[in-house]
């Protein structure tokens, strides 16, 4: 039965020492209770708290990591089923399919291209993770390949063959990085196990049943391999979610260690790839590159792998929009990231110069925070004296949310001979009042 954090705190040394690289000895245990750190992270566990301490501190799911020069995918270490009930926490990196049949210089612009494209979404850059080369049957081709995506990207590989001579050779053009070997099944996961354990890489291991999974990731285990990703050859839709949310279920419900580990899918269409980012790929291998493919599965991604207890922020502080001067329009807002990038897309759009300032709000939208206290006229006036707004700006006049008209004179009473104008409800309605009102 699983630990809470204060049983597992009075196995600690309590010495709060910091080697974790938490502050204390009980914020570490409520991250192991919470299965999302490793025990290993304390050293000076005794031998007896750490048998007893074993089943609470291997997280249900493994975490795999796939390196490379830089670059980093981690997959793994979930503990819920439903994102509601607390958070996803690694995004499933998606990698982009190169072929090794193709020449070395069609290998580079795919490549390129890909390895290139990034694309910002509420002020959080998105990117793809990683390249999958796959192997046409000939293993001098294959590590050709591998050089020539090496050649246009540092971003981490899968390398995919089922021949383990053809592997051997793709691995060989590979050096000092963890790369994901795909795969292991019934017939050659004692070969595969071995590259994977002699090159220090990931293995994926296949099967077309659980059982058979489950089975095959025992004896490659047993072999040394420890990090393992799950591939359960999914044949579409329907079958793969069952499967997934059959491995994540019994990894996480019923601590079924076989299947402990992240999966990868290579989905064939939109819809496939969508599905496979909800539930519950740790890889996703994608057919081909195109932006109109690209952009929606990273939007999409990020809204699923943040935590919904926590708004995504921005840095509280006084922007500049349009190169605003001095005697330009001072507009207020909150850091709520949506609301920020909603005020600064319309006034930017406008070409109409400004200040924005944005108070912290703990990030949340603008109705949200007043209900909650947290968008008040004592923190706005807090955030015009650390942002020094007045030193910015001529014209001592401030343009708060329509939405909060009702903090008009309480604002005025916190910032004496200021001018408290009160804007639009809406985002879309900043530039027809800019224009005729201030
Ligand atoms: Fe406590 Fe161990 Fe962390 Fe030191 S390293 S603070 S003893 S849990």
């Amino acid at each position: 039965m699983a630990l809470s954090g204060i049983q597992i705190y009075k196995m600690l040394p309590q010495t709060n020492c910091k080697e974790c690289g938490f502050p204390t000895c009980l914020a570490f245990a409520m991250k192991l209770a919470a299965k999302q750190v490793e025990l290993a992270a304390c050293p000076y566990v005794s031998e007896e708290s750490k048998a007893k301490l074993a089943e609470s501190a291997t997280p249900p799911i493994r975490l795999v990591t796939l390196k490379s020069d830089g670059f980093e995918v981690k997959a793994g270490n979930e503990v819920v089923l439903f994102r509601h009930e607390k958070t996803f926490y690694n995004k499933p990196g998606i990698f982009i399919k190169v072929r090794a049949d193709a020449s070395p210089e069609e290998i580079k612009a795919q490549v390129t291209a890909a390895g290139a494209y990034t694309t910002n979404y509420v002020g959080l850059e998105l990117f793809l993770d990683g390249f999958a080369v796959e192997a046409s049957g000939d293993a001098q081709a294959f590590a050709s390949a591998v050089q020539a995506v090496r050649g246009a990207s540092h971003k981490p590989l899968i390398l995919i063959s089922r021949d383990p001579a053809v592997m051997a050779a793709g691995l060989d053009a590979l050096d000092g990085e963890v790369p994901l070997v795909y795969a292991a099944d019934p017939g050659n996961w004692e070969a595969m196990a071995d590259l994977a354990k002699q090159h220090k890489a990931a293995l994926a291991v296949s099967a077309s049943t659980l059982e058979e999974l489950a089975d095959l990731t025992e004896k490659i285990k047993a072999k040394g391999v420890e990090d393992l990703v799950l591939d359960p050859d999914s044949q579409s839709l329907s079958s793969s979610v069952v499967q997934q949310t059959q491995i994540r279920r019994l990894a996480l419900k019923k601590n079924f260690k076989a299947l402990g580990y992240p999966s990868i899918a290579f989905p064939t269409d939109e819809a496939s790839a969508a599905q496979a980012i909800a539930k519950y790929a740790g890889f996703i291998v994608l057919d081909h590159f195109a932006p109109e493919l690209a952009y929606p599965l990273l939007v999409l991604r990020q809204n699923i792998y943040t935590d919904p207890q926590k708004p995504i922020q921005v840095q509280p502080g006084l922007y500049e929009i349009n190169n605003p001067k001095a005697e330009d329009p001072l507009l207020v807002t909150t850091n709520f990231s949506i609301t920020y990038f909603s005020v600064a897309n319309e006034v930017e759009g406008s070409g109409l110069p400004a200040w924005l300032m944005v108070a912290d709000a703990e990030g949340m939208s603008v109705l949200t925070a007043w209900a909650a206290g947290k968008f008040d006229a004592e923190r706005i006036a807090k955030a015009v004296k650390t942002f020094n707004v007045a030193d910015k700006v001529s014209r001592k006049r401030i343009v708060i949310p329509g939405h909060v008209a009702v903090l008009s004179g309480e604002l005025e009473g916190e910032l004496p001979g200021w001018e408290i104008r009160v804007g639009p409800r809406e985002a879309v309605d900043l530039p027809s009042f800019m224009k005729q009102a201030l």
